[in-house]
């Protein structure tokens, strides 16, 4: 794209305060957009900033041309709206697939969103390149989490499975995702999937990140998915690792929505150019 139309895509990343596991997300974000050769603007605002400069930041993001992505890292301090936030990011540069227009677009029959949110296109990603057929199969979501649980269920479905989805109020999760071929478990309870809840030969992505106690680390803990991964590795055909699974996948997938995104913005001179070809395999 720099060779061919002397422009690069994008990508403003917002973050409000000082949580570490937001910064070290953000880093991450920052360094994959360096070593693919995407543009990076962020800005790091103190724990205080008011909503109203929040949304100019969100404005000022909007009204530029060089931006083509536009990310606000979650969870905000609590005097900030969320909604209010993602709300106001223009849905052509809602990489992150949390503006409602997009996830409404991905619940309805027929519509295609501008951006889904990038790691459940991340494990649809996985299932794919990996060759597990979806059509046809019972999918259990064991979560319903806006971001990532809900948008799994809805893509699933658009690949043609039947989904099920498990949540806090499901009385017999085990004895449910026992039934299924695909297993996405996005919950965040350290290791609460266990070998035994698993059909033999099912595939399972897991998304869970948690931090457990672990003193034997330098840091104190260690990172354990929502799956027990020593049982279902077992049991499983395939299964994600964590860390290393999912996660390098959802910032591939940002990555990825920010090309898309800036692939539209320049489409005229790119497509006389011959260069469209998708970053992603799957469409939705
Ligand atoms: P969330 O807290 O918003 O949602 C959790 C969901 O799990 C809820 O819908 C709840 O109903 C369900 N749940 C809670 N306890 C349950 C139980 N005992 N049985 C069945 N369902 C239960 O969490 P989230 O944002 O969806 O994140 C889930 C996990 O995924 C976390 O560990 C998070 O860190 C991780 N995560 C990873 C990535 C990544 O890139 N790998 C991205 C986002 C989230």
């Amino acid at each position: 794209m720099k060779e061919s139309v002397g422009k690069v895509p994008g990508l403003a990343v917002i973050l409000v305060g000082t949580r570490k596991d937001s910064e070290t997300y953000v880093r991450s974000k920052k360094k994959a957009c360096e070593e693919v050769g995407i543009d990076s603007y962020g800005v790091n605002l103190p724990e205080d900033t008011t909503q109203d400069e929040v949304l100019n930041f969100v404005k000022k993001f909007n009204d530029d041309p060089a931006v083509h992505g536009i990310l606000v890292q979650l969870p905000l301090p609590k005097h900030i709206s969320e909604e209010a936030i993602v709300g106001s990011v223009c849905i052509e540069k809602d990489v992150d697939g949390f503006h409602p227009m997009n996830i409404g677009a991905l619940a309805m029959q027929g519509r295609t969103p501008l951006f889904v949110s990038c790691t459940p296109k991340g494990c649809i990603e996985l299932l794919v390149r990996t060759g597990v057929v979806i059509k046809g199969k019972h999918a259990v979501v064991i979560g319903r989490s806006n971001i990532v649980g809900t948008p799994a269920a809805l893509l699933l479905q658009k690949q043609n499975a039947t989904v099920t989805v498990v949540h806090s109020k499901t009385p017999n999760p085990a004895e449910v995702t026992r039934n299924a071929d695909i297993v996405i478990a996005a919950v965040g309870v350290p290791e609460l999937v266990r070998g035994d809840w698993l059909k033999p030969g099912a595939v399972v992505i897991d998304v869970g990140i948690n931090p457990v106690e672990d003193l034997s680390t330098k840091k104190g803990y260690r990172l354990v998915g929502d799956v027990c991964y020593k049982e279902a590795c077992q049991v499983a055909s395939k299964i994600t690792p964590v860390p290393g699974g999912v996660g390098p996948m959802t910032i591939a997938m940002l990555l990825s929505n920010t090309l898309e995104s800036a692939k539209r913005a320049y489409g005229l001179m790119m497509a006389m150019l011959g260069a469209t070809e998708s970053a992603a395999t799957v469409s939705f």
